[in-house]
């Protein structure tokens, strides 16, 4: 029996998109028209109000997710020499960065259930090395599912590494600590650094941005260097002064900042991330009602304080589904192709074989619309063709 739904959609239905308001839109506008287009007041109120919202002492806002991590690596010290763990299934940049350091990725296997990397695994490659082999862990909260910051800060201590949470999908997300707290993504009280993007497809869309967040003073008042060119013009770190225009360039930085006027979008956006965050849990929760009865569409596992940037499912044949979706203009999308086989990495010495449970994962993996603004009548639209197509 044929169940081809009656609803047609009037537009493209993607994995992700952003939500702008006449509000984010005026919030712009005021900007374009004050003395500040690059580095005004809208940036340090962005910052204040971003570190508030995911509970950390400093933010630094740049340009986007993939500077954030690049300036990092470089106030971590990563250099030539240098290894650093991360999972296979993740954006490239999340590796990238080490890279751009001259530091050397190591990857670690995901547990298939969560498809996050698998602590257990980290523990047991640590082991296996020399005290001092690794020196960082950059976990990534994927799909939106926090990673247990507390057992990778215990794992941190054990084996002297510092770490650098990837939380680009995972803002307003949390987990539960051992004593039962919740403890938000990017608060600063587990990983030395965390990251977050403003792409379009995340949470808070700036079109480019990112922001870095930390309870280390050390650390933000290194990066606010190294977002501007390695300048500082604090008189308390000057090595001379030769006037109020003085400024010293103390060590090689980059043109990493984020404009005011896209700060301002963001300080927008951000007045409305609690209520997208109840909505995608909202539209997720029908997800898994929807495929609650169907073995063949298998999701990836839920928690209390998921962030739902993705919602992922596993079915037998994901070409398949990918392309009929297609044809009904339900645009799904594939998260991620395993970092190690991009020829770069392979290029690197990694291979396709060398991460099974990624690699089996990728086989089948396909995120599928979830978004706020998605409507209901859209999400219904998506399950009646996914029941339609999986069977
Ligand atoms: C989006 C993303 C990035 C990079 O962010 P950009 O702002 O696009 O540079 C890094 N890591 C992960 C996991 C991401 O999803």
């Amino acid at each position: 029996m044929s169940t081809t739904p009656s609803f047609q959609p009037t537009r493209p239905i993607a994995y992700g998109r952003q939500h702008i308001t006449p509000e984010d839109v005026q919030a712009v506008t005021e900007t374009l028209y004050s003395d500040y287009l690059t580095q005004g007041p809208k940036v340090a109120e962005f910052e204040q109000k971003f570190a508030a919202y995911v509970g950390a002492d400093y933010a630094v806002a740049v340009a986007n997710g993939t500077a954030a991590l690049h300036l990092c690596a470089l106030a971590l010290g990563v250099q030539p020499g240098q290894r650093v763990i991360t999972t296979p299934i993740t954006f490239a940049a999340s590796a990238n960065c080490v890279r751009y350091c001259g530091g050397e990725v190591h990857f670690v296997d995901i547990d298939p259930a969560t498809a996050l990397i698998d602590l257990v695994a980290v523990r047991q490659l640590l082991e296996s090395h020399p005290k001092g082999h690794f020196q960082g862990l950059i976990p990534v909260d994927f799909a939106g599912l926090p990673v247990n910051l507390e057992a990778a800060r215990q794992l941190c201590n054990e084996f002297g590494l510092w770490m650098i949470e990837d939380s680009c999908h995972a803002p307003g997300g949390f987990f539960t600590d051992s004593r039962g707290r919740e403890q938000r993504c990017g608060n600063g009280q587990f990983a030395d650094l965390a990251i977050f993007s403003f792409h379009p497809v995340k949470h808070i869309a700036t079109g480019e941005g990112g922001m870095i967040t930390t309870n280390r003073r050390d650390l933000y008042e290194h990066l606010l260097r190294l977002r501007t060119h390695g300048i500082s013009k604090d008189p308390a770190h000057l090595q001379r002064n030769d006037g109020g225009w003085y400024m010293e360039m103390q060590e090689l930085g980059y043109n990493y900042r984020m404009p005011d006027m896209l700060c301002a979008l963001g300080i927008s956006q951000l007045t409305r991330a609690d209520e997208g965050l109840l909505r995608r849990r909202e539209l997720a929760a029908r997800y898994d009602a929807a495929f609650a009865d169907m073995p063949a569409v298998r999701p990836l596992a839920g928690a209390p304080g998921h962030a739902y940037h993705l919602y992922v499912i596993q079915v037998p044949d994901r070409k398949a589904l990918y392309d009929a979706l297609r044809e009904r203009q339900i645009f799904a999308q594939v998260h991620y192709i395993p970092v190690h086989t991009m020829p770069y990495y392979q290029s690197l010495g990694w291979h396709s074989g060398d991460f099974p449970l990624a690699e089996a994962y990728y086989a089948h993996c396909l995120s599928i619309p979830l978004f706020p603004s998605l409507t209901d009548e859209e999400q219904k639209y998506v399950i009646d063709c996914i029941r339609e197509l999986v069977g």
